[in-house]
């Protein structure tokens, strides 16, 4: 199954891509796809309903702007250097440890929105990444029955501030949180289709240039590590996305640098996870 979100920035409604490819609004089932969706085994429970009801659902058009497939997570958890030629071109030893830090929930932003380039920014960058969405409760969780725990996946665009992240001193937070720093989307696929999460192509276009393309193979630290390993330190909240790293060719590692500039046009995708395009452009006081 695959969930969307769909209307204005801030009032967005649930919906679903059926089998045949069109939006359904599914808000006569559930009010939005937030934590209780996913604790109250919704994903189940939409999936059942849909059997007999997914013909008479309102079609939603696909001129509406989609938003972040899940609402208002209570945490957006990144993986740092966690496939080794981003490492190597970051200049980082690779990690004994994934590395973990945080991105202000109110970064997200739809999977065509526009990239909003932050006030004093000189060096606004891309990254590609596989998203994992939590789907229970998560403490304390064995390797082994990690994956339980996963509602599914998206496309993620960790957009990253270079100087705010690794001049400014401190934690890599100031650099990950802008507004629009969090495109996700175009859909949240559930688990069911997505066979091989540790298998899946992943690429990012600049302008028409192919800058990113790897493999989840690649992963230094997979998915069931990873939710493994976070929930040591702290619950994971259904609705909960988690990052998993980005492979090499973002702008930090060119030769010379290069970062996104007003006008610039980032497209990106993964095997069955969609793709998305972002226009990018500079902050402007309202
Ligand atoms: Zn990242």
């Amino acid at each position: 199954m695959k969930l969307i979100r769909y209307g204005e920035t801030g009032k967005e409604r649930p919906g679903v891509i059926l089998k045949d490819g069109t939006r359904r609004d599914v808000s006569s089932f559930v009010k939005d796809f937030d934590e209780s969706f996913f604790e109250d085994d919704g994903i189940k429970r939409l999936n059942d309903w849909l059997k007999t009801n997914s013909e008479k659902l309102p079609v939603v058009n696909n001129s509406i702007r989609l938003g972040p497939p899940v609402c208002k997570p209570s945490k957006i958890i990144c993986v740092g250097l966690n496939y080794a030629k981003h490492a190597a071109e970051s200049n980082a030893a690779l990690p004994s440890e994934p590395i973990i830090f945080f991105k202000a929930p109110s970064a997200l932003s739809g999977p065509n929105d526009d990239i909003i380039i932050p006030k004093n920014s000189k060096k606004t960058d891309w990254e590609v990444e596989l998203a994992v969405i939590i789907g229970k409760r998560a403490l304390y969780v064995d390797e082994s029955e990690a994956l339980n725990y996963v509602a599914g996946y998206a496309l993620h665009n960790d957009i990253s501030e270079r100087e705010f992240q690794l001049e400014r001193s401190g934690q890599w937070v100031k650099g990950k949180s802008a507004d629009s720093f969090a495109p996700i989307g175009p859909f949240l696929a559930t688990k069911d289709e997505i066979l091989d999460p540790h298998n899946l192509n992943l690429w990012l276009k600049l302008n028409g240039k192919t800058m990113q393309s790897s493999n989840t193979s690649d992963l230094i630290f997979n998915v069931p590590v990873l939710v493994s390993y976070i929930s040591q330190f702290m619950s994971l909240v259904p609705g909960d996305i988690i990052s998993t790293g980005t492979p090499s060719g973002v702008g930090l590692g060119l030769k010379p640098n290069r970062y996104l500039v007003p006008g610039d046009i980032v497209e990106l995708g993964i095997d069955g996870l969609g793709t998305a395009v972002q226009k990018v452009r500079t902050w402007e006081s309202k």
